[in-house]
């Protein structure tokens, strides 16, 4: 952390707490200034310099040159940045809704600037998304972004001038695949989504680290599902979830989104603050609705625009904006932990209805757990097609919960946690034959995924412990599903492939 050498460059990587060891500092993230930078140094060794903001001045002085940089908006220590090297450009330009013109730069070393389409594409796209999704224009003329190779963050939202490892910036047909592609888009977006969700209003200190982080996620998160497959973004998110955030919420280190101490914050960025942190605004967001939502984040950006805020000025706004009661949510800021949800179904009359049982497992220093509010998205199909439940939005507040699902003539096909709206893990018996029709039939695709991968399991679990294995399920499931699938770009007459989708900047 500070300004360190890499490769004949100069650069910088300030946050959390990487300004005091380049000056002394009040380095806290609600201290903030404006910055004046004056750069000066060797023409032949540093013919680049960069730092936020504007380039209101230059010029020479015999081998030595000299650059100003004007960063007209307050910000803290931890966003600045400056970049000193040998570097060429991919440049571009975009106009904002308000009709300001922004000069785009991608800085590379020579050689790499062929792989910078991508990036750049992904840029102007972020660019307009803000706009359209959240009414989030860009505010300065210039924005810049560096590619570094030995840049050990990922990468980092420094006001106007981003700084990138290269894995997230260059790509190219010929080596990189599809998840690369994808990673590129994703965090370009994300680091220019910080542009608000970070810069324009920070965070207070760094207990509120999810304020930025798990706001911004869930932003890139929708960003990429728009530009690609939304159910396919869903899945690959809820994968990462289970796999990375699951088993650190079930451990010794398990904490909350919000943590309440900490000895050194650079532990601290973790898959629970950035992707829980994430669910947690998706939750909010599900339960207002796209409207509402929108409603509170405008008035969380009008509202702190300008401030280091909290977690909590963000959940005012959306109670505020949403005209909704958000107190036993705020549950999830303090506690640690996956929930589990036991269900199970029952019936009376012919009336079939849902209990669920909350349970919020100790974790270290939190021996008792109180229950959430969640939203429970949820469907009931009966399997001779003959009645449904439409998607239903639940709201979950107490340890014990009665869902009413309506009249059905036999135990109906039960479509749970549809979207994955809220991150927990459910506990459910399945009847005979319920899975492979759900599997077949559902029509929320992230719910068909969930019962196919469950069928698919069960069927190999079966075969390999030596039990009657009947593989007709999965087959007819598959099958449906393949032919239910609409066909990939229906206009194009060419054959998909990487190549192609770089060129004509399409989307598989
Ligand atoms: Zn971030």
């Amino acid at each position: 952390m500070g300004l360190y050498a890499s490769n004949n460059m100069l650069c910088t990587q300030c946050e959390a707490e990487g300004f005091r060891r380049i000056t002394f500092h009040p380095d806290r993230p609600d201290v903030l200034s404006r910055y004046k930078v004056r750069m000066a140094g060797d023409k032949t060794l540093f013919p680049i310099l960069l730092s936020n903001g504007n380039c209101i001045a230059a010029g020479e002085e015999g081998n030595n040159h000299w650059a100003l940089w004007e960063d007209p908006w307050p910000k803290p220590s931890y966003l600045f940045a400056l970049v000193a090297g040998d570097l060429v450009v991919n440049r571009d330009e975009f106009v904002t809704l308000s009709g300001r013109k922004v000069e785009l730069g991608i800085w590379v070393r020579e050689g790499d600037v062929e792989r910078t389409g991508h990036a750049m594409k992904a840029l102007k796209d972020s660019m307009a998304w803000d706009e359209r999704v959240y009414g989030r224009e860009y505010d300065l003329d210039l924005f810049n972004i560096v590619a570094v190779s030995d840049f050990n963050m990922g990468a980092m939202e420094n006001k106007g001038l981003n700084i990138f490892n290269t894995r997230y910036i260059l790509a190219d047909p010929d080596t990189a695949t599809d998840l690369d592609y994808d990673g590129v888009e994703g965090v370009v977006a994300h680091e220019y989504f910080h542009n608000w969700s970070g810069n324009r209003v920070t965070c207070r200190d760094w207990f509120q680290l999810s304020l930025k982080e798990g706001f911004t996620v869930f932003r890139d998160q929708n960003f990429s599902a728009d530009m690609g497959s939304p159910p396919v973004k869903r899945i690959e998110d809820v994968r990462l979830l289970r796999a990375a955030q699951f088993p650190e919420d079930a451990g010794p280190l398990a904490h909350p989104i919000r943590p309440d101490s900490y000895q050194e914050i650079s532990n601290f960025y973790t898959a629970t603050v950035y992707n829980k942190g994430a669910e947690i605004i998706r939750m909010m967001a599900t339960l207002l609705g796209p409207e509402r939502f929108r409603k509170g984040t405008d008035l969380y950006f009008d509202r702190h625009d300008g401030e280091a805020a909290t977690c909590e000025d963000f959940v005012r706004a959306m109670e505020e904006g949403g005209g909704i009661d958000l107190t036993q949510f705020r549950r999830w800021y303090e506690q640690a932990g996956t929930p589990r949800l036991k269900l199970s179904l029952g019936e009376a009359d012919g009336e079939w209805f849902l209990d669920v049982a909350q349970t919020v497992p100790p974790t270290p220093g939190q021996p008792d757990k109180r229950p959430a509010m969640m939203p429970l998205r949820l469907a009931a199909f009966a399997m001779d097609g003959s009645a449904q439940l439409p998607d239903t939005l639940a709201v979950l507040s107490g340890a014990t919960q009665r869902i009413s699902l309506g009249r059905f003539a036999a135990r109906p096909a039960l479509s749970v946690n549809r979207g994955f709206s809220a991150p927990v893990i459910i506990d459910f018996e399945r009847a005979p034959g319920e899975l492979a029709w759900l599997a077949a039939h559902d029509d929320d695709p992230f719910a068909r995924y969930e019962a196919l991968q469950q069928l698919m399991l069960d069927t190999l679990v079966a075969a390999v412990s030596g039990e009657k294995a009947d593989a007709g399920a999965v087959i007819d499931a598959i099958g449906r599903t393949i032919a239910a699938a609409r066909p990939i770009r229906p206009s194009s007459p060419k054959p998909y492939c990487c190549r192609a989708r770089l060129s004509s900047a399409t989307r598989c």
